[in-house]
């Protein structure tokens, strides 16, 4: 979950437990957030929506990424794999802004330098993420928490009533059947199982229709059926942006990926096909092989 809607999911339920607190009894729907309708303008031209150049970042002395370079195409739905501690989560998190690189150039599109934005802006123009770990708000229903991701102006007084406007409903009721909680509406989040409820946050970060999607090891403590229909998700939400996933899971990986990047020591390995990047005695060596 990105901090902006960790921060309107917080100040949800505290206008909802203010209300409550007033006894009226008409529930949290009413609390006042305005929306941002436009969103971030990429420029693809150049063919690349993400672009990492040389790259490189150290804790303590230690390079967790190392000259790493990476280019990632529109509509593209790239996997990531590599061993534990190859980097793969610091590379998402110097892509979003949370953490900077000592070295080297990430550009989204082809015009905007994202190591000149903050966390905040990074996802508002159109990168989405999802961590290992699923966050919704397990308080609020599935409708709620849907809801709660549109774009918001945090400007606007909260005494202003915010209703969704017919596109946005429509939106809503799309992304309910797409990561297949339609019939969930008005369950609260923290009743879902561990898998719905990560789709429900994959959902979440779909209602602000980012241009590019990551997910940190989405199926991680999914049940086989959950997995299935994970592959069958995220397939059909990569038609319209590009997406990277990180995942351990290689049969997994063979169902979605149109490329493969392995990673290993903070820089790229192999690059390539499943197949190509399977049969790769150095990619068997250090990650497959094990
Ligand atoms: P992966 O996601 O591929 O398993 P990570 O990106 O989480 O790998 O970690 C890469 C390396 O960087 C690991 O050795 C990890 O301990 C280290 N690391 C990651 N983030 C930090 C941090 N904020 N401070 C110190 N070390 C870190
Ligand atoms: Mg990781």
């Amino acid at each position: 979950m990105t901090p902006d809607l960790m921060e309107q999911g917080t100040r949800r339920l505290q206008a909802r437990q203010d209300k409550d607190m007033q006894a009226d009894g008409s529930g949290g729907r009413s609390a006042a957030f305005a929306r941002v309708a436009t969103p971030g303008e990429v420029d693809v031209t150049h063919g690349r929506i993400l672009y990492l150049e040389d790259v490189s970042v150290s804790f303590d002395g230690f390079k967790a990424i190392n000259s790493l370079s990476l280019d990632i195409a529109p509509g593209e739905l790239r996997c990531i794999i590599g061993p534990n501690g190859a980097g793969k989560t610091t590379m998402m998190d110097i892509i979003t802004g949370k953490t900077r690189p000592d070295a080297g150039t990430v550009f989204f599109g082809s015009t905007i330098d994202l190591l000149r934005h903050k966390e905040a802006e990074i996802a508002q123009m159109g990168i989405g993420r999802k961590f290992q770990k699923p966050t919704v708000f397990e308080q609020l229903t599935v409708f709620e928490n849907l809801e709660l991701a549109l774009k918001t102006d945090k400007g606007v007084k909260a005494s202003m009533f915010f209703r969704l406007d017919s596109a946005q409903g429509d939106r809503l009721a799309e992304v309910l059947h797409t990561i297949h909680l339609a019939d969930s509406v008005q369950r609260l989040a923290g009743t879902l199982s561990h898998g719905q409820k990560q789709w429900l946050e994959i959902g979440m970060l779909l209602m602000q229709e980012p241009e590019l999607l990551m997910l940190d090891e989405p199926i991680a403590g999914m049940s086989a059926r959950e997995r299935e229909l994970t592959a069958d998700l995220l397939k059909r939400i990569c038609k319209n942006r590009s997406m990277i996933v990180i995942e351990h899971d290689m049969a997994f990986v063979a169902q979605i990926a149109s490329k493969v990047t392995v990673m290993h020591q903070g820089k790229i390995l192999a690059e390539g096909s499943m197949d190509e990047v399977q049969n790769n005695p150095q990619v068997i060596d250090v990650y497959l092989g094990h």
